[in-house]
């Protein structure tokens, strides 16, 4: 008989690297394969927020699989209505519009601002502006979105309408911003991009010469939401409101829903059938995201940005690390000068620790309930797998 591990090579399309490891079950922010337990501090990309199988999580998803399943987007749900309130209630945004993933949300957003823009001024502002090193999803849309040359490979024609800026740059963006502008879409922290964080006062800035416009500001929250860098969002914490926000990841708690949350200005853009999804606003999905959304008070998040600040001073104090990037509870660590980052993330592993990378860098996204002991634990790992590769 094969191997799991042989079963996945020969069955499962090879779009993927996977680490050498079989997981089988979850508990209390750990993760178990075969032989060993992890510390997840990578936590399914910051899908698993408190943890993969969370019991919170665990109860509401149960409860509402054994209630309600699924009924198509032709009939009201309760756990549908009930997230977008909670949504719209916490940020000030108006509307919803629940997908299954982030390159979904991305994609409504993007329909979304080019609508706003056709009924108002046309069909010719179209164009959206995205950054150099973001990230934005993998369908084509979203590829196209994407302001990294190496995504733009193979799957050609992309859809037309995007424009690449370098972040951090208020004079190249003013250069971009022509009158075919309709939208300037960003992530505050770049998740995939190296866990970079924009300067407050550029996007301060950016929003100004957007708002001369009429060019609508879409923030890509799929990996910085749902409290991950200590605010429910991000933008909250650099002064700007985006007329747009996207999400996903960490809003399920680890089903699959994404979400694009419309303000003021575009709340009623999307009319009955110009958008919509078979799956969108599952009443599964959405209890879960619920069980997230609600641990997520004012008092909560500022617990998760203590522990995160103990987090950031360890790592700072670490000899082999030489420099620390991101927000919160996500995280970017430059080794020392030639150190692999591949090489110490299997040595993390073979010693109990999860985590991921990002470009050149190793990315922590740890459960946004890490106690302290957990990080005492993690940054012991950390030395060790150090030590053992140098
Ligand atoms: C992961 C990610 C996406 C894509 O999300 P999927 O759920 O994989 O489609 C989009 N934007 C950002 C910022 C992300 O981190």
């Amino acid at each position: 008989m094969k191997s799991i591990k042989e079963l996945d090579k020969a069955y499962v399309a090879g779009t993927y690297g996977r680490f050498d490891i079989l997981l089988d079950s979850a508990k209390d922010g750990k993760m178990c394969g075969e032989d060993k337990e992890y510390i997840d501090f990578g936590t399914g990309i910051g899908v698993s927020a408190f943890g993969a199988c969370d019991s919170a999580w665990v109860d509401a998803v149960c409860a509402q699989a054994g209630k309600l399943s699924h009924t198509s987007n032709l009939y009201y749900t309760a756990p549908c209505a009930e997230l977008a309130q909670m949504l719209c209630e916490r940020t000030g945004m108006k509307k919803v519009f629940f997908g299954n993933s982030g390159a979904e949300a991305n994609e409504c957003a993007i329909k979304c601002a080019r609508k706003y823009s056709h009924d108002k001024y046309g069909n010719d502002r179209k164009t959206v502006v995205t950054l150099i090193n973001s990230f934005h999803g993998r369908t084509l849309l979203t590829l196209a979105a994407t302001g990294q040359d190496v995504f733009h490979q193979y799957f050609g024609p992309f859809p037309e309408g995007f424009r690449y800026v370098p972040a951090n740059d208020l004079d190249a963006l003013k250069v971009a911003l022509t009158d075919d502008v309709c939208a300037f879409m960003f992530e505050c922290v770049q998740g995939e991009g190296g866990v970079n964080c924009l300067d407050g006062e550029y996007l301060r800035a950016a929003e100004a010469l957007c708002r001369e416009k009429d060019i609508l500001l879409i923030c890509d929250e799929v990996q910085t939401g749902n409290g991950r860098t200590g605010s429910l969002y991000a933008y909250s914490q650099f002064g700007i409101t985006p007329d747009i926000v996207s999400t996903a990841k960490g809003l399920g708690g680890g089903l699959p829903i994404g979400a694009c949350l419309m303000g003021e200005t575009v709340e009623n853009t999307l009319t009955p059938s110009t958008h919509g999804s078979t799956f969108g606003g599952n009443p599964i999905a959405c209890a879960g995201a619920i069980s997230i959304i609600s641990r997520l008070t004012d008092d909560y998040l500022s617990d998760i940005s203590a522990r995160a600040a103990y987090l950031w001073d360890r790592l700072g104090s670490l000899g082999f690390i030489q420099g620390i990037s991101g927000l919160g509870f996500m995280i970017g660590l430059v080794l020392s000068d030639g150190m692999d980052t591949k090489e110490f993330i299997n040595a993390c592993a073979e010693r109990g620790l999860l985590v991921l990378s990002a470009k050149t860098k190793v990315r922590l996204l740890p459960p946004l309930n890490t106690s302290i002991e957990t990080i005492d634990k993690a940054i012991e790992i950390m030395t060790a797998a150090a030590e053992s590769i140098k």
